[in-house]
């Protein structure tokens, strides 16, 4: 009986203490209410119509510069803890279905959205910035660009960007992931180069629509036998306007997170073209990270039917090792097993990029290393190298499958 007693008197006291600032601010809201009425009952329509445009602005205007950043900073910090909730909740969950959609939606239309979407953002950005200097508002166009910027930032991580939080690869599939010591790394290099060299053949000019439905094929398989979540969406390569962007960013092919394309650079080799697809496709799927990308994309085409797609993979993998294996006394010697004619297409690689080097390379390089990290990618572009550590773990526990 006290104890109830003890309990209402509580609820009491709590609904007291709460009742007068409670009451307060209807008190305020009601002035503020009657104050408003006053005014616009002495406009005109269109004023008041100016006035309600205004609020309205106002009002999204907060939405987006304070409320959506903090949503979205709150939930990055809350993915960052508990990555199995990403797993859970956006990668299975939201993302999926975002991903079955827009993939779908934008693979009708021939060109890159992405593309068309980023020259007419640049246009209405500098018309935005001229209209508020020609008005005298500068600050406040700035202010609107901002809000522009963070909802596209918002629409980054709600249709791709939290992939990036997801559990590491290697914990879906069971197996221990690090960086191999000198044996295990020169033992794994040679394997590959044994690999490599036996995969060898010249590689034609490929047809796109046969060669996306081979790796589209290969995922199917692969995804069910790993119990990967299978994403029924279409990822058709695409080819840019303007294919200079690619070439002089140094960048094979491109994801493109707000339209859910894949990119190719038009002017791959044939040798590079498979493999870049399916490193696309397995963004497209979910896999942000780029390491994770190469390892799927390597497993996909070595399950095709089609030889010189398993060269594409091998050919992509070997440069990674060889960038790794690098600083060992003994790696001249060792590359010298490397067939000459897999030297004479990574020269010919060498030769479609080397003429694109220069600051604007460099600049999107570094760029891409701090947008990594930012994304909590350990080692930023370097995690492109980390492909080598998961196809060290994945042999060592599941030595008869990788192999062809
Ligand atoms: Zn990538």
């Amino acid at each position: 009986m006290i104890k109830i007693f003890e309990i209402m008197k509580s609820a009491f006291v709590f609904r007291a203490r709460n009742f007068l600032p409670f009451s307060f601010s209807l008190f305020i809201f009601e002035i503020k209410v009657n104050y408003f009425e006053t005014i616009i009952t002495d406009m005109n329509i269109s004023n008041r119509l100016r006035l309600f445009q205004a609020f309205s602005r106002r009002r999204a205007l907060l939405i987006c510069l304070i409320f959506l950043p903090a949503f979205l900073f709150s939930l990055l910090i809350l993915f960052s803890s508990y990555p199995q909730l990403v797993e859970t909740f956006y990668a299975r969950g939201l993302f999926a279905g975002i991903a079955m959609i827009l993939s779908r939606l934008s693979a009708v239309v021939p060109f890159s959205l992405s593309e068309v979407s980023l020259y007419g953002g640049i246009l209405l950005a500098l018309f935005w910035a001229r209209r508020g200097i020609r008005q005298r508002r500068i600050g406040r166009a700035l202010l609107e660009l901002l809000a522009g910027v963070v909802i596209l930032l918002s629409w980054f991580y709600f249709s791709w960007g939290f992939n990036y939080l997801r559990p590491p690869i290697s914990k879906q599939l069971h197996f221990a992931s690090a960086a191999p010591d000198s044996l295990a790394l020169r033992e794994n290099f040679l394997w590959c180069v044994e690999k490599t060299n036996a995969a060898w053949q010249p590689v034609a000019k490929w047809n796109l629509q046969n060669l996306d439905q081979e790796i589209e094929r290969g995922y199917a398989e692969v995804f069910a036998e790993l119990n990967l979540p299978a994403i029924s969406g279409r990822w058709p390569p695409k080819f840019l306007l303007l294919p200079q962007l690619l070439d002089y960013t140094l960048t094979s092919g491109i994801f493109g997170p707000f339209f859910h394309e894949a990119h190719l650079n038009a002017h791959l080799l044939p040798v590079e073209m498979p493999f870049v697809l399916a490193h696309e496709k397995a963004h497209g799927r979910g896999f942000a990270r780029e390491s994770e990308a190469s390892f799927i994309a390597l497993l996909v085409c070595l399950r095709s039917n089609t030889p010189a797609i398993h060269y594409s993979a091998y050919f992509s993998v070997l440069g990674r090792f060889r960038a790794r294996y690098r600083q060992y006394a003994d790696y001249d010697s060792l590359k010298q097993l490397i067939r000459p004619e897999i030297v004479a297409d990574v020269e010919a690689v060498w030769k479609r990029i080397e003429k694109y080097m220069g600051p604007l390379a460099e600049f999107s390089q570094k760029s891409y290393d701090v947008y990594l990290r930012a994304n909590q990618v350990e080692g930023g572009t370097e995690n492109y190298s980390d492909v080598v550590d998961l196809v060290v773990g994945w042999r060592k526990s599941h030595q008869e499958t990788i192999p062809q």
